[in-house]
């Protein structure tokens, strides 16, 4: 059970968002009030997309919303992404690591499958901001974050950043 008055965004280095994520058991009210409360913070941040270890819950669920709108929002539960074709480099931001910018390299297109609120399994093929969003949202889920990702000369660029969320947030890896 989630104690969704607990939920709040996560920031950089957070335990939760280093950690593979437990499968969704049960789509029941309780999976519902999370989707609203993360739905809540992630159009409060004016994200596009919100892995539920963001909001300090670590289950494999996430949601997106590319126009940023809550009628645009789709549900990912227990979700697989499975790459398609060819890399690309493209700047990325992550609302739990504020004010960093980087190039990373994900595939060009993508696959997903996963289960919506309904309890409904689907499956769809991605392209561009929506194939790059799927793939940063599930990389959350896998405990992996764009500073895990950057490259060598992006860690050194966004060293002191990265050293100043570390020590902005590090109760949130004590607790
Ligand atoms: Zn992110």
């Amino acid at each position: 059970m989630v104690d969704t008055d607990k939920c709040r965004i996560t920031h950089y280095p957070a335990k939760v968002l280093a950690g593979k994520a437990q499968p969704v058991e049960k789509i029941d009210d309780n999976i519902r009030r999370l989707v609203e409360k993360m739905t809540d913070i992630m159009l409060e941040n004016k994200g596009v997309g919100l892995a539920a270890p963001q909001a300090g819950v670590p289950l494999r669920l996430f949601i997106i919303s590319l126009d940023q709108t809550k009628e645009g929002i789709k549900v990912f539960i227990n979700p697989t992404v499975t790459p398609i074709g060819e890399l690309d480099l493209v700047e990325e931001g992550c609302l739990s690591i504020p004010d960093i910018y980087t190039k990373i390299r994900r595939y060009k297109k993508c696959k997903v499958t996963a289960t919506d609120l309904a309890s409904n399994e689907f499956t769809e093929e991605a392209e561009g901001l929506y194939a790059r969003a799927l793939q940063h949202e599930f990389d959350h889920i896998e405990g992996i974050t764009i500073a895990d990702r950057m490259g060598s000369t992006a860690k050194i660029v966004h060293r002191k950043k990265l050293k100043k969320l570390a020590e902005e947030y590090k109760e949130a890896v004590e607790e």
